[in-house]
C-alpha cells in the first residue's frame, strides 16, 4: 500500500472522526499522521482513539504516527456576570488576578505571570484578537487597559500577549500529566504549544527523552526571534498559523511560513503547515478557491506535511477534507513548475560526509532513473537527509525501530517500514530489492539505490551507496 505523493497529511481527531470506521476511512483517504489535541477531550477519550489507531495500523500493515498536541500555557479570561461583557473603544477595563463573576472593573485573568511581565503600552488580544486592549496601568495583581477594538468578551476566551515574554514554562501541570499519559500510551510525536525560547525545548527534552519526537509549535513572535536555536533543539516544527496569526499581523504570516520551512529544511527537521487550510470544509463539502491555493502554496514552499484541525476533528466532512487535501497535493506535485519551485527554495549544501552521501544518493537516483531509494536508517536521520534534497524518486526507509518507522510517516517523500536488521552486504541488497518490489515501488529489471552505513547497526555512519537491479521473477 503506497501513496502517490511526497507531502504528508496530518489530521486532527475529534468527535467527528474518533470512531474506528471513520479513522479507517481517513487513513484510506490519505492521513499519514493522526493528531490528538489535548486542549480538548479527556485522557480516556484519547486512550480509546490511540488504541483504535494502533488496531488500524495492524490491520493495514503500515506504520501510522500519533501526534500528541499538548495544550500549553494558553491564557484565558475567567468568568464574568452574565457570561459576557460588551466593551467599546476608549473605555478603561480593569483585569484582576483572582475572582469569579467579575465585571468590567474586575475581569478575572488568573495568570500571575502576566501581571509580572506586562508593561504599559502592550496589548492584550482577546478571543483571537477580536477584542484588543492596551495596558495603561499595572499593579501587583491588577491592570488597567483601554479598549482599542471593541466587541464582546465571553467567559473563558483566549488571551494573546504578542509583545510580552512571559515567565511561563511551555508545560503546565496539566501538560505534564498529559505528557506522562501520552508517553505511557506510546505516542510518536509530542507537540509543544507556545514555545517562547530555546530553554523551553531543553526542559521538555528532559521529560520526553527519546521516547517521542518533539515538535515545536511556532506561534509566538518570541520564538521567531530565536528560531535557529529552537529548530536545532526540536525534532520537528509546526507552523501554527492560528495563534501565530493573532500574535503577528496577517500580512506577515505567509513570509514567516516560507522562512520557517526553509529553516527546517536547512536543519533537516520535518515541518508541518497548520490551521485553517480547508477551513470552510468544516461546514461545506468543498473548499474555497483560496483554501485550495493555500494548501498548494505550502506544497510549493516544500513543507513536509499539511494539517487539518477542525475540518477533521469537528467538521461535517472529515473524510472529504482529507480526500481534497490528497488531491490538491498530488496535482500540485505533478505540476510542471513544481520541481523548479521547490528546487529554488533549496538551502545551501552542508559539507559533512553524511549530508554529501545523502545528496549524492538523491542525485544518483534521479540520474539513473531509479524506481526507488532504499535507505537503511536507525534514527531516521538518513532518510531525512535524503528527503531534504526533495528527490523526484520515492524514498523507502527501512528501520528495525518501530518508533522510527512511525515517526517517519511525517517525513516528505518517505514510505517507512519496520524491517529486521541486516548483517551482511548481500543481505542488505536482497532485503532492499525484496521490500521495494513487495511495497509496489519497483518491478523486475528496475534499478534501486540503496544507502546504508557499514558496518551495520552503528547510527549516523551512512557511508555507502549501491545501485542494484531488481532480479527477474
Ligand atoms: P492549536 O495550534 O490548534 O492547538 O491552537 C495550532 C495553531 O495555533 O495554529
Ligand atoms: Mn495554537
Amino acid at each position: 500500500m503506497r501513496r502517490h505523493r511526497h507531502a504528508k497529511i496530518v489530521a486532527t481527531v475529534g468527535p467527528a472522526s474518533s470512531r474506528p470506521e471513520t479513522l479507517k476511512a481517513l487513513f484510506l483517504a490519505g492521513v499519514d499522521t493522526f493528531r490528538l489535541n489535548f486542549s480538548h477531550g479527556t485522557q480516556d477519550d484519547h486512550r480509546s482513539v490511540h488504541a483504535a489507531i494502533r488496531a488500524l495500523e495492524a490491520e493495514v500493515g503500515r506504520p501510522i504516527a500519533i501526534l500528541q498536541d499538548l495544550q500549553g500555557p494558553k491564557i484565558r479570561v475567567g468568568t464574568v456576570q452574565g457570561g459576557r461583557l460588551d466593551v467599546v473603544p476608549g473605555e478603561v477595563l480593569r483585569f484582576v488576578l483572582s475572582g469569579m463573576e467579575g465585571d468590567r472593573r474586575a475581569i478575572p485573568l488568573p495568570h500571575r505571570e502576566i501581571f509580572a511581565a506586562v508593561v504599559p503600552g502592550q496589548e492584550l488580544l482577546i478571543d483571537d484578537g477580536r477584542v484588543r486592549v492596551r495596558v495603561v496601568g499595572i499593579e501587583a495583581e491588577a491592570l488597567e487597559a483601554e479598549v482599542v477594538i471593541g466587541g464582546t468578551i465571553q467567559n473563558r476566551k483566549g488571551v494573546n500577549l504578542p509583545g510580552t515574554m512571559l515567565d511561563l514554562s511551555p508545560l503546565t501541570a496539566k501538560d505534564r500529566a498529559d505528557l506522562a499519559f501520552g508517553l505511557d500510551l506510546g505516542v510518536d510525536w509530542v507537540a509543544l504549544s507556545f514555545v517562547q525560547k530555546p530553554a523551553d525545548l531543553i526542559e521538555a527534552r528532559g521529560l520526553v527523552g527519546d521516547r517521542a519526537g518533539i515538535m515545536t509549535k511556532v506561534e509566538k513572535p518570541q520564538a521567531l526571534e530565536r528560531i535557529e536555536d529552537i529548530v536545532r533543539l526540536s525534532d520537528a516544527v509546526m507552523v501554527a498559523r492560528g495563534d501565530l496569526g493573532v500574535e503577528i499581523p496577517h500580512e506577515d504570516v505567509p513570509g514567516r511560513q516560507k522562512e520557517l520551512i526553509r529553516a527546517c529544511r536547512l536543519a533537516v527537521k520535518p515541518v508541518v503547515v497548520a490551521t485553517q487550510m480547508l477551513d470552510s470544509m468544516v461546514a461545506a463539502p468543498t473548499p474555497t478557491r483560496a483554501e485550495a491555493s493555500d494548501v498548494a502554496t505550502a506544497i510549493y514552499d516544500g513543507a513536509d506535511a499539511v494539517m487539518l484541525s477542525a475540518e477533521s476533528a469537528t467538521g461535517r466532512y472529515p473524510v472529504e477534507a482529507v480526500a481534497m487535501m490528497d488531491r490538491i497535493i498530488r496535482r500540485t506535485e505533478q505540476h510542471k513548475l513544481y520541481r523548479s519551485l521547490i528546487a529554488a527554495s533549496e538551502p545551501g549544501e552542508e559539507e559533512t560526509p553524511p549530508h554529501a552521501v545523502a545528496t549524492a544518493t538523491a542525485d544518483l537516483a534521479e540520474a539513473v532513473g531509479a524506481a526507488a531509494i532504499v535507505a537503511y536508517t536507525l534514527s531516521g536521520t538518513t532518510a531525512a537527509r535524503i528527503a531534504r534534497r526533495r528527490p523526484a524518486v520515492p524514498i523507502l526507509a527501512l528501520t528495525p525501530d518501530l518508533g522510527t518507522s512511525r515517526r517517519l510517516s511525517l517525513l516528505w517523500g518517505t514510505h517507512s517500514l519496520q524491517s529486521a536488521e541486516v548483517d551482511t552486504y548481500e543481505e542488505m541488497v536482497a532485503n532492499a530489492t525484496a521490500h521495494a518490489t513487495r511495497e509496489d515501488f519497483a518491478r523486475a529489471n528496475d534499478l534501486v539505490l540503496i544507502t546504508a552505513g557499514i558496518p551495520f547497526a552503528v547510527p549516523g555512519n551512512t557511508n555507502n551507496i549501491r545501485i542494484a537491479q531488481i532480479p527477474q521473477g
